[in-house]
């Protein structure tokens, strides 16, 4: 990213940390209620925005657990730079500042006639508008011998917690010059840049614990998000331990480590499967899914085109944003919005979301990518706003005082995003 790019971005991170504190005014009996199930990324965001929004809404978040813990860095987690704990965030602040309740108990089901929501406990929530944000499930069916019962034996980390502690344990038992498998699922799936960005950071703990290992990357897809950027980084930092073959895993065998493509069985001392994704159950039964798997919706308003009154934000919806926390938390804010103008009668407007993508090879060394997005008038789908010049991408062969550079900014950036959802 140039110089000019950083600058701007920054500025418009830096506008979304001056939201006020509100005078919440949410008890008259016809204040509009508006309920949020799943708080990540997009739900979180959402609710504290929604507030922006409206000070007199009724907002509700749909979460049985009291701590997120974020993917964003949980592959520094895995090697050790990060911890757990410093990926974990409470909803103290959305409920205390921003006037937001949260339901703790996970929604069952949603009656989107009668607008209502059921929780597990069996709560009943009446709403005035829907949003959904319950991120990624995976395809337990796509991949021969991946289930539920060997997910166990092959934790896939793709979601932050007890798995990635588990692969971590496994990195660290991998036999002296064993081999690490990744297999990336055919897109769209959560994170395009992080089983890359994995296979680097695990690089860098075998160069330092297990220097004969490899780490091997089987691939669904022909090409990757900053695919030059990480094969430089990988050729300079990483020379002949990182390889990638294109071929979709379509059988794995839990107990012997290895994964099958239509060319070849590969065995490894670690098989780390990222298995295919798709939109919850929960979204499945309240009819918001189409036959891709995910949530069509209006790109102006993340409305559903299947279900009137549901929004579906984050990794959930079919919007044309990549599946990142960034997109997830721009795409809840352009929701908020979008849902305070119709709570009021008002049009609603096209939005622009900016999505920055940091991505480390090794702890002082990163790579970045950032992009606006608005509604393509062409195709009515949300794009990137004219390709190249809206976007920003760190040069190939920049120096190591770049690199250093890009991975504080990787930090900043990621202090500065929580904060802007839970803070
Ligand atoms: C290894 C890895 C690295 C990543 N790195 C980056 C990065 O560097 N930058 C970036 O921008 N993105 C990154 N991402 C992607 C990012 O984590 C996701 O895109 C983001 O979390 C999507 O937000 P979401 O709100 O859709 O889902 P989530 O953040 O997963 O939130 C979903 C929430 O819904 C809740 N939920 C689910 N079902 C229910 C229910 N029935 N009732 C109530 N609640 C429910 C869950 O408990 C959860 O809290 C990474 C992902 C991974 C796996």
């Amino acid at each position: 990213m140039t110089d000019f790019n950083r600058r701007q971005f920054a500025a418009l991170a830096g506008a979304s940390l001056l939201l006020p504190l509100f005078n919440i005014k949410a008890s008259a009996a016809t204040a509009p209620r508006v309920v949020v199930i799943g708080g990540g990324f997009g739900g979180a965001t959402f609710a504290k925005y929604m507030r922006k929004a409206s000070a007199s809404a009724k907002i509700t978040l749909v979460e049985p657990k009291t701590t997120f813990i974020s993917c964003v860095g949980s592959n520094e987690a895995l090697v050790g730079i990060s911890t757990l704990q410093k990926l974990s965030f409470t909803y103290t602040k959305l409920k205390s500042l921003y006037g937001v309740t949260q339901a703790l108990s996970p929604a069952q089901s949603i009656d989107a006639v009668n607008k209502t929501v059921r929780l597990a406990s069996g709560a009943i929530l009446p709403y005035d508008r829907l949003v959904l944000s319950t991120g990624i499930e995976f395809r337990y069916d796509a991949i021969e011998g991946w289930n539920q019962s060997t997910e166990a034996l092959l934790p896939s980390a793709w979601h932050a917690g007890p798995e990635t502690t588990k692969l971590a344990a496994q990195l660290k038992a991998l036999p002296k010059g064993g081999t690490f498998i990744i297999t990336v699922p055919p897109m769209p799936y959560r994170c395009p840049p992080a089983p890359y960005e994995r296979a680097s950071l695990v690089a860098w703990y075998l160069k330092k614990n297990n220097p004969t290992a490899k780490v091997l990357i089987l691939d669904a897809n022909a090409t990757f998000p900053k695919q030059p950027l990480f094969e430089e980084g990988w050729a300079k930092l990483y020379p002949g331990m990182v390889s990638r073959i294109v071929g979709n895993v379509t059988a794995v065998d839990a107990a012997n480590r290895s994964a099958t493509t239509a060319d070849a069985t590969y065995k490894g001392g670690v098989l780390n499967v990222i298995p295919p994704q798709k939109a919850s159950a929960l979204a499945v039964s309240a009819g918001l899914v189409d036959a891709t798997g995910w949530c069509p919706v209006d790109v102006h308003s993340f409305e559903s085109k299947l279900v009137p009154g549901v929004h579906v934000i984050g990794d959930a919806a079919a919007s044309g944003l990549p599946k990142s926390g960034t997109s997830a938390s721009g795409g809840a804010k352009a929701a908020a919005e979008a849902i305070g103008n119709l709570l009021t009668g008002k049009s609603v407007t096209d939005p622009v979301i900016i999505n920055t993508c940091y991505s480390r090879l090794a702890p002082d060394y990163g790579i970045g990518i950032a992009s606006v997005f608005g509604v393509d008038a062409a195709t009515g789908k949300i794009a990137v706003r004219e390709a190249g010049a809206g976007t920003g991408m760190s040069p190939v062969g920049a120096s190591t005082s770049y690199r250093r550079k890009e991975a504080s900014d990787a930090t900043k950036w990621f202090k500065a995003m929580m904060a802007d959802t839970f803070a």
